[in-house]
């Protein structure tokens, strides 16, 4: 495997230069004021990502899974009712974990391919007028199948129902890529981590409460410590963790926040719907199918792609690795052999894409499917031509 290479897989993602140097930083006095220096402004960078006013930002040294726990555990009890629809793999590790924790969740099983189903989340809600119901559970971009639910639906849906459960959106691999409003959305918990629109290694959870999901944490009883907000605010107050932050990874997610708003949000999600729509007329050229089932739920971060009957999907990221050092994205659970996935999502440029393009385009044509070799990358140049780069100082 090369370490020249860009990754196409999705997350962790490509590392810009910057970033890199921004984490590799001499060790400094957690509980010195210099540390707060790091903390406050990578705080306030998130809560401007989330699109909130007044969410508060916990990020603690974890991953995504962790900021999934985080909401769990402070906010609910045992044995609360949970929503929660299974479309991809990620979507059902966040119901398995609800469930280890003894939460009683009502799963909406929806096709691997299709998005969050909103109407039945609004027939459920409306039919239950007790409000046993405590947390809607809503993944907003599947990464397992590259699907992309439509969020504003989901509160739409717990609005018509004049339900007060609390929304839980796993952001992981959208935020800081693609449109996220938690204010507008009516988004309780935000999760992500740092290792997927952020460019960084795997190392943080980050995660934004609304006030709404502050409150709840006040009779929320399940067990917490590591991952206990109320322990982080009282920490954040003095500028200090309560056990020891990862110091140089704020310090890159700090950088991060900056290049991000830089470029500018609305930017960054124009630049990942660009590459994406190349990826797209790619796959469309190579006569192949999103496992997405429909051109409203592609997603702008990964692109799922189902391969022929009788072929395993799985001897293409083998194969890529194995020869060309390119790293692309295996099917997950009940996808797995019948995609690959190709991420394209954090530092990338057209450039880059057409090279992981090409790349997919070499593999197949080893393994003896029907590709034309150069039609993909042709098709996502015709596209790139037409379709002008933001130019990016920045992009490593
Ligand atoms: C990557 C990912 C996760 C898991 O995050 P980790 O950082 O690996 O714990 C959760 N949800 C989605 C949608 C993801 O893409």
């Amino acid at each position: 495997m090369s370490f020249q290479n860009p990754v196409f897989i999705p997350g962790p993602t490509n590392i810009p230069e910057s970033l890199r140097k921004a984490c590799d930083m001499p060790a400094i006095d957690h509980r010195s004021p210099l540390f707060g220096q790091i903390l406050h402004p990578a705080r306030k960078g998130v809560r401007e990502i989330l699109k909130s006013a007044n969410a508060e930002i916990f990020i603690f040294p974890a991953t995504g899974t962790g900021g999934w726990e985080t909401a769990l555990t402070n906010c609910l009890s045992a044995g609360d009712k949970i929503l929660a629809a299974r479309n991809g793999m990620f979507s059902h590790r966040w119901i398995n974990m609800c469930e280890r924790h003894g939460l009683d969740v009502e799963v909406v099983e929806t096709p691997w391919g299709e998005g969050l189903p909103a109407a039945r989340y609004e027939e459920i809600l409306s039919a239950d007028p007790q409000h046993d119901i405590k947390a809607v559970l809503a993944t907003h971009n599947e990464t397992a199948t590259g699907v992309k639910s439509d969020i504003a639906a989901v509160r739409r849906a717990l609005d018509a129902a004049g339900h007060p459960a609390l929304l839980f959106v796993d952001g992981v691999s959208s935020i800081a890529s693609m449109d996220f409003r938690m204010d507008e959305w009516g988004v309780d918990v935000a999760v992500t981590g740092s290792q997927k629109g952020f460019m960084l290694s795997a190392g943080l959870a980050i995660v934004g409460f609304s006030p709404k999901a502050v409150e709840a944490s006040q009779n929320a009883a399940l067990p917490r410590t590591f991952f206990d907000i109320a322990d982080m605010r009282a920490g954040y107050a003095n500028s200090a963790y309560p056990y020891t932050p990862a110091v140089g990874l704020l310090n890159g997610l700090n950088e991060a926040c900056t290049m991000l708003l830089n470029e500018g949000l609305e930017n960054v999600f124009a630049r990942h719907h660009r590459i994406a729509e190349g990826v797209r007329a790619a796959v469309r050229a190579w006569g192949l199918d999103l496992c997405a089932a429909d051109p409203s739920l592609y997603s702008d971060t990964v692109s799922a792609i189902r391969t022929p009957e009788g072929f395993n999907a799985t001897d293409i990221v083998t194969h890529a690795a194995s020869k060309y050092g390119v790293a692309f994205g295996v099917g997950l659970g009940e996808v797995a052999g019948k995609v690959f996935r190709i991420g394209h999502l954090g530092s990338l440029t057209d450039v880059m894409a057409l090279s992981g393009i090409a790349t997919a385009e070499m593999c197949m044509a080893d393994l003896g499917l029907d590709i034309t070799l150069g039609s993909g990358v042709a098709a996502a140049q015709d596209y790139y031509r037409g379709n002008t780069a933001v130019p990016r100082q920045d992009a490593a």
